[in-house]
């Protein structure tokens, strides 16, 4: 008896449940995603204050994710089968777009990709999170270009 209220009560709970941010869970002043309709925190302009805190979920996810780039390139249909987007990202950033924690949904089968090499010294750069720069198609890591701008 008692156990079935708990039941019911869960549910009504979850009927009402205020909407919250999709990436951070936080519930205060949240805004909708252009691109996907998400709840999302509407904190870009506080990003723009305290621009050292690279915490902006509703920049985060426009900027670094598929999703956010689809829509920035007016391309049709969904992004998760987008053949453009495929085509215009690097494949590493293509897999890091579509599978960073600022993704409401995850790029269910992200393909295989060669990892890309410092010009210079051959290690191994992780383009999503490294430092490195570019000069044609080359890339170049942190330590072998000192005005690689870290993130
Ligand atoms: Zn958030
Ligand atoms: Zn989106
Ligand atoms: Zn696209
Ligand atoms: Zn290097």
């Amino acid at each position: 008896m008692r156990k079935q209220k708990k039941a019911i009560n869960k549910e009504k709970k979850k009927a009402i449940d205020s909407p919250k941010c999709g990436l951070c869970g936080k519930r205060k002043k949240l805004t909708k995603t252009a691109c996907c309709d998400q709840w999302i925190c509407d904190d870009e302009d506080q990003y723009v204050l305290f621009s050292y805190a690279a915490n902006s979920c509703y920049r985060n996810h426009r900027r670094y994710t598929l999703c956010g780039y689809h829509y920035t390139e007016e391309h049709s249909g969904d992004w998760k089968t987008c053949p453009k987007c495929k085509e215009d990202i690097k494949t590493e950033m293509y897999v890091y777009y579509g599978t960073n924690e600022y993704n409401f949904e995850k790029l269910e089968n992200p393909p295989d990709y060669e990892p890309t090499r410092c010009s210079k010294c051959n290690s191994i750069i992780i383009l999503g999170e490294d430092g490195y720069s570019v000069q044609g198609d080359k890339y170049f890591c942190a330590k072998c270009n000192p005005l690689v701008f870290r993130k």
